[in-house]
């Protein structure tokens, strides 16, 4: 593997973002390139956007990235070892094996780690975050054990009413878990969605048989006489008896390694980055959601696969910027149909709302407009989200039609 002249790449990290880094550098570098690859999870680079699948009789084997990304003599995926350490003037790092690898480029993408809150008894038996394989093996196996215990099905609370907790909800009522999502904002998904959206979304839950206590902060998780997790009290001190508790809330960069090594992170957590993918160090790059932009970190996929492709181009010598990213997508969420997309939440002066609502039949969609009450500037759609990809492309642009037309309903 190894080759005198090579630029040795290392990539701390083995997630999308380092998979989306490896695609593109096979493609586009010369046989003077070598990368290592090194992943602390015992996985290959699995997709984590589709994790609830493993709440659904599916495994990891069924979450495939195109794993044909490593099949390449001039690249080595190493998993099951962590980088402890960065030595940035030997240009070395150092695994919890003791492995040395030394680069000419270290690209960080080390993602980020799901938290918890920091009350009493978070970390109990019971208590899970939802971010990797094992999260979702463990909790899935978990409930398996504590249900034929306890001969019943189980009661779960989920903290954390984001994109991610709604998630979580589906999955644990997917394995027969009572779920509710406990969510401290005054609504559902509140980076996403409006107040009306909001509670459109609650009632979608509802619906399903999902509970949801908005504006509502967890402040205590009891033990019973085994140890395990067996109530919630809640700010106005009410109690709840739960037997499952996930997590989805106060996710951190994992940018300890940079940290220690004296590279430069933004005050809120992430590894700062230029426009360039480039760290306080030369060369140490960073990408996916560990980077931070202007103080802006980006949670989805598809900003850390641009920052890869940008990250792969600087390495080679070409010009390539990540001019950062919306945070716009289309998900469904616990059966629920969702899209977010550009200003979502009219926070542009002078913005006007275009909107249908109908809490009945679960619809939602509203555009909203510059000033001019034509120019696209972003929108919300529940229920159906199926306009989205239309509507998304055409956000800063004039729109044609009537903007009412976009969001009533079609007629016949
Ligand atoms: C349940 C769930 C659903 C999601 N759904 C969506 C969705 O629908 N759409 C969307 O766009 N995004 C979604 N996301 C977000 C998306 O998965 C992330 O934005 C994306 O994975 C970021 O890629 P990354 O490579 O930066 O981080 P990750 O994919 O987290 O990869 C980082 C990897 O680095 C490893 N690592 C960290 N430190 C070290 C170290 N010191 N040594 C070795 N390895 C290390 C980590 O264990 C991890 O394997 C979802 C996330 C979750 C958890």
């Amino acid at each position: 593997m190894n080759h005198p002249l090579a630029t040795e790449i290392v990539v701390v990290g083995a997630g999308m973002a380092a998979q989306r880094f490896v695609e593109q550098l096979r493609q586009r570098a010369g046989d003077d390139v070598r990368v290592t690859v090194i992943g602390d999870e015992g996985l290959r680079p699995y997709d984590r956007t589709r994790l609830r699948e493993l709440f659904l009789g599916g495994s990891a084997d069924d979450l495939p990235l195109p794993f044909d990304a490593f099949e390449d003599d001039r690249v080595e995926l190493v998993v099951d070892d962590r980088v402890l350490h960065i030595d940035r003037r030997a240009k070395t790092v150092r695994t919890r094996s003791r492995r040395l690898h030394r680069y000419d480029t270290l690209v960080l993408a080390t993602g980020a780690s799901a938290g918890r809150v920091a009350v009493e008894g978070a970390g109990l038996p019971g208590c899970f975050s939802y971010r990797t394989v094992e999260d979702a093996e463990a909790l899935r196996a978990f409930v398996g054990a504590r249900a034929s215990e306890l001969e019943r099905d189980l009661r779960g609370v989920v903290v954390g009413g984001g994109p991610i907790g709604l998630e979580a909800a589906g999955a644990l009522q997917a394995i027969g878990v009572d779920a509710t999502v406990v969510q401290y904002a005054d609504r559902l998904m509140e980076a996403q969605l409006d107040g009306t959206a909001g509670s459109i979304v609650k009632r979608h839950l509802q619906a399903r048989g999902i509970a949801v206590r908005t504006g509502t902060r967890v402040t205590r998780l009891d033990p019973d006489e085994s140890g395990v997790v067996t109530a919630i009290e809640f700010q106005d001190g009410s109690f709840q008896r739960v037997d499952v508790v996930v997590f989805t809330v106060g996710l951190r960069a994992r940018d300890e390694l940079a940290r220690n090594a004296g590279i430069a992170v933004h005050p809120y957590g992430g590894i700062v980055i230029d426009d360039a993918c480039r760290t306080s160090d030369p060369a140490v790059l960073a990408i996916g959601e560990v980077a931070s932009l202007d103080g802006r970190r980006f949670g989805l996929v598809a900003p850390a696969r641009e920052m890869a492709d940008v990250a792969v181009r600087r390495i080679l010598g070409h010009e390539a910027r990540f001019a950062g990213f919306d945070e716009s997508a289309a998900i469904t969420l616990a059966g629920v149909d969702v899209a977010s997309f550009g200003d979502a939440l009219a926070r542009t002066p002078d913005a006007v709302d275009v909107l249908y609502a109908d809490p009945v039949a679960g619809v939602y969609r509203k555009l909203v407009l510059a000033g001019d009450a034509h120019t696209l500037l972003g929108g919300i759609l529940v229920g159906d989200a199926s306009a989205y990809p239309a509507l998304h492309t055409l956000v800063g642009a004039r729109l044609e039609a009537d903007p009412s037309s976009y969001v009533l309903p079609s007629r016949g």
